[in-house]
């Protein structure tokens, strides 16, 4: 039987208990809001001794089912004050299954001084170690000297030091797969502030000496319908541009339609796109030494990540993701990977969210705080939030703090959280995703972008968001997105492996009414925490200024808002 672990930050205690029946057939973004909805108060502080932080396995975890362990992180977000989800690839989510731990529970606010590290062995026993040596350490120092200490095959959840300083951008990073850079970041929400408030530095998890065996209602079944969806996948993916380039790819789409957001969510266009995209990318790889096609998380087959070498060859950074060279890239008028790429490196080992961090130096260059495309201007800057000045630490708090401090009218913010690399006057759906997810902007909640939707009309925009949210909300308790995407020729295929390991014969319905349950808990708790219809709103500047691009505004009213979810 699955079990979860109970973590007393205020006892220093670790308890493993039989996981709840309640949550059995329960994974991912589903089980951190019946959780949540259940165990924490949402008025509680989210930095405060009432927040937990959730972190769990998804429904297949512990199958041989591709990207089935994704490690989802679930608490209050200190950034949105909302039910907050992000989840993250890399190894921890595999050693976990193999452990048989389905969530770890962190509670409490610790009394001594110091952080602590969680330590899981090979023979499954938990404890909490003083870990004051690692204390102010950057991801990727911290991940050298825990791989030094108990070794290079562990996994690690780690935070850096802006998460120790309560930035309302920090982030909580997972070791990839293989060379276990520390470059896996559960990224949105603040819910590295979380682990920092709780005390604890970083999670290290062993491969267990034996291995926990999941429980099948029909494992035949299971294995036979699993081995089938697996291959569909793995034939989809060979066609991706995110296995065969990565999700960089994206740039060549947006940067052509007004997509690509530009100056600070300009409208205008950015003709040098392709000086930050896949060609670029690829030839740097070939010639450098780095690689892509690489998998984050063991069995994985779409294989979308990388690693991405300097000039001289040295490893700079990995999992280098478009939402980063968008938002660093044409949306701070930067058009030069490597520079793009440092300031990658930079917000990782910090951990900070680089969507949250990007959009704020892009206001802070609307402002006249720096230069636009100025990229000494930026690296300085950033560093301020290591150094903790009184700019750096307003910017470790993200977009909506700094364009506050300076006076911004136009901050790309939804229920407090900078947008993703979409803009959304010209993907209306994504723009509907951005002003109704519980998570407040967020792409991976529902990005509709493609132009049957966008041109569309504004009723297929919609029904593209309503859709996707829910989908988005199935895909996220059991898998990678990226993966999901390839499914859909045999979706039905999903319900059989869900009947076959839990039991019953309900089929798909059963996934449709567990992701529709679980947007509609979320939205219940963010109605608890205080929000109302007007946190579903677009920033005004997106409805009144035309994108230079296309000419359009984002148009979708307030009852067309207000209704998209009366399912
Ligand atoms: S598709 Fe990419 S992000 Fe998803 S699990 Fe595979 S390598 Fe990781």
């Amino acid at each position: 039987m699955w079990s979860k672990l109970i973590v007393d930050m205020n006892t220093l205690s670790v308890s493993r208990e039989p996981l709840d029946e309640d949550f059995r057939e329960l994974g991912g973004k589903g089980l951190i809001a019946q959780y949540m909805i259940k165990n924490v108060p949402p008025q509680c502080d989210p930095l405060g001794e009432q927040n937990q932080l959730i972190f769990c396995l998804g429904i297949f975890a512990g199958t041989s089912f591709t990207t089935a362990h994704r490690l989802s992180v679930g608490g209050k977000s200190p950034l949105t004050g909302g039910i907050k989800e992000s989840n993250v690839g890399g190894y921890a989510g595999t050693l976990l299954a193999e452990q048989g731990i389905k969530m770890i529970i962190l509670r409490g606010l610790p009394e001594k001084e110091g952080p602590s590290l969680l330590h899981i062995d090979s023979s499954g026993k938990a404890e909490l170690l003083d870990a004051a040596e690692y204390k102010g350490m950057g991801n990727y120092d911290l991940r050298e000297k825990l791989a030094g200490r108990f070794g290079e095959k562990v996994a690690t959840i780690t935070i850096g030091s802006a998460g120790e300083m309560g930035y309302r951008s920090a982030s909580i990073h997972v070791s990839e797969f293989g060379a276990g850079h520390p470059s896996r970041a559960a990224a949105r929400g603040g819910l590295g502030a979380v682990m920092g408030s709780k005390g604890l530095k970083a999670i290290v998890v062993e491969k267990p000496t034996v291995r926990f065996k999941v429980e099948y209602a029909d494992e035949g079944k299971f294995r036979e319908t699993c081995t089938l969806v697996n291959k569909v996948i793995a034939q989809g993916a060979q066609n991706d541009p995110f296995h065969n380039i990565g999700t960089i790819s994206t740039i060549e789409v947006t940067g052509a339609n007004g997509i690509l957001p530009v100056d600070n969510f300009s409208g205008k266009l950015f003709p040098a796109y392709q000086e930050v995209g896949a060609n670029k990318f690829l030839t740097n790889l070939a010639t450098r030494g780095g690689k892509n096609k690489l998998a984050c998380q063991p069995g994985c087959v779409v294989q979308c990540s990388n690693c991405y070498n300097d000039a001289n060859g040295e490893y700079l950074t990995s999992g280098f993701e478009y939402e980063t060279i968008a938002l660093f890239g044409p949306n701070c008028h930067i058009s030069d990977l490597d520079s793009i790429a440092r300031m990658d490196r930079f917000c990782d080992d910090i951990g900070v969210d680089t969507i949250e961090a990007a959009n704020a130096i892009a206001v802070a260059m609307e402002a006249g705080k720096l230069p636009w495309g100025d990229v000494d201007a930026t690296l300085a800057l950033l560093s301020e939030m290591k150094e903790a000045t009184e700019f750096g630490r307003i910017l470790g708090d993200g977009c909506e703090a700094v364009g506050k401090h300076l006076g911004c009218k136009r901050i790309p913010v939804v229920k407090h959280q900078a947008m993703a690399g979409y803009e959304p006057r010209n993907t209306k759906g994504t723009g509907i995703t951005y002003a109704t997810s519980p998570m407040g902007a967020d792409h991976t909640a529902g990005l509709t972008m493609g132009r049957a939707f966008d041109d569309a009309g504004r009723a297929a925009q919609a029904y593209a968001s309503n859709k996707l949210q829910v989908a988005m909300c199935i895909a996220d308790s059991m898998m990678c997105i990226f993966a999901f995407a390839h499914v859909v020729p045999v979706m039905p295929k999903l319900g059989e492996m869900m009947d076959a390991m839990y039991g019953g014969n309900y089929g798909f319905p059963r996934l449709a009414a567990m992701g529709v349950k679980t947007l509609l808990t979320e939205r219940g708790y963010n109605k608890m925490a205080g929000m109302t219809d007007a946190d579903d709103r677009l920033p005004e500047f997106f409805y009144k200024e035309r994108s230079v691009a296309t000419g359009s505004v984002f148009d979708i009213n307030d009852y067309e808002l207000e209704v998209l979810f009366d399912f």
